[in-house]
């Protein structure tokens, strides 16, 4: 547990372990960072080497003795964790929180809590922590998670050591997603549009998302052909697919990861190459192109990315994007 999530976020584990070793602990944490990139699961692990009897090493939980196992069925008497009650985390809860602190150790006196979504917490909830933050007893230890820490009250944010959660690696996703079932041909082409595990899942099981990759495979053998035929697909399939302005943006990334596939191709990297799917289709498209040329398709693709924050008309930007990527072909 502890050497998977030191994987993953191996600066955080670094900066705890020293930490615990050193018995400096903070009153506080904060940890910040995207969906998916472990916080709960380190709230739970650093509860754990607190309350873990038989720490290996004096930090890594032992996973089996009484506390550790309890910790890891949700129901240890001095651990608590507060999630939003629903749309928000309301000052009851942490009200009841507190009234839960101060019958002084229900088994030993120290005490953890986890405050999930923190950034959801309402004005009145935000101001009866923010109490209980400034009256820290020795052994209790706050960690509040969030994936906005812009929205957290700065009163609050003073007197929290904050922690940032890196986001995960495209290899570290690819095998995540690997683990949880996705197919080893298109894990790494999810690897590429999210960083976010549960969003990779479900990419891989969204049908919008498959018949996307084909459309965008389809737009690139027409392109090779003829403009006109090119702007005609873009009529029949691809504004009919993509319609918001994150999908077209989404079916543009798809088009510069086709280009990258051929550049890596040309250049003997197939093992990087993500669009393992179309894999020999596209082996033959690159014999038939040149670097040069697909640098020029990558800039032309990267700007009409930019036009299409800028608010500019997707049709008008697709239109121009075509005949850009048309200009100076060879295969007529
Ligand atoms: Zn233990």
């Amino acid at each position: 547990m502890w050497e998977t999530l030191e994987e993953m976020q191996p600066n955080v584990l670094k900066m705890l372990k020293n930490s615990i070793q050193k018995g400096r602990l903070a009153h506080a944490y904060l940890f910040e960072g995207m969906r998916g990139t472990g916080k709960k699961e380190i709230s739970l692990l650093l509860s754990k080497s607190l309350f873990c009897t038989n720490p290996i090493e004096g930090y890594i939980p032992c996973e089996t003795c009484h506390n550790c196992k309890r910790i890891n069925s949700g129901n240890h008497p001095d651990i608590h964790v507060v999630e939003p009650d629903g749309a928000s985390i309301k000052k009851h809860q942490i009200q009841s929180l507190q009234e839960e602190f101060s019958k002084t150790g229900v088994e030993s006196k120290r005490k953890v809590y986890t405050i999930v979504h923190a950034d959801r917490m309402t004005v009145n909830a935000a101001n009866s922590l923010l109490k209980f933050l400034e009256e820290p007893t020795a052994e209790t230890t706050a960690i509040l998670l969030t994936e906005q820490a812009q929205q957290i009250l700065p009163t609050i944010l003073s007197r929290c050591q904050i922690v940032t959660f890196k986001h995960l690696s495209p290899d570290h996703l690819i095998q995540k997603l690997i683990e949880k079932g996705v197919s080893e041909k298109k894990a790494p082409i999810i690897a590429q549009l999210t960083n976010n595990l549960d969003e990779g899942l479900l990419l891989s099981n969204d049908e919008w998302f498959a018949q996307a990759q084909s459309i965008v495979v389809k737009l690139y053998e027409v392109l090779r052909k003829n403009p006109l035929e090119a702007l005609v697909a873009l009529q029949e399939n691809w504004f009919l697919h993509f319609k918001e302005k994150e999908q077209i943006d989404q079916g543009l990334d798809l088009v510069l990861l086709i280009l990258k596939d051929l550049l890596y191709i040309q250049l003997g990297k197939q093992n990087q190459a993500v669009y393992l799917d179309e894999s020999s289709r596209l082996e033959q498209f690159a014999l038939q192109t040149s670097g040069q040329r697909l640098a020029h398709q990558m800039t032309a693709v990267l700007d009409a990315k930019r036009k299409l924050h800028a608010n500019m008309n997707p049709q008008l930007l697709m239109e121009q994007l075509v005949l850009e990527l048309q200009e100076g072909s060879t295969f007529v």
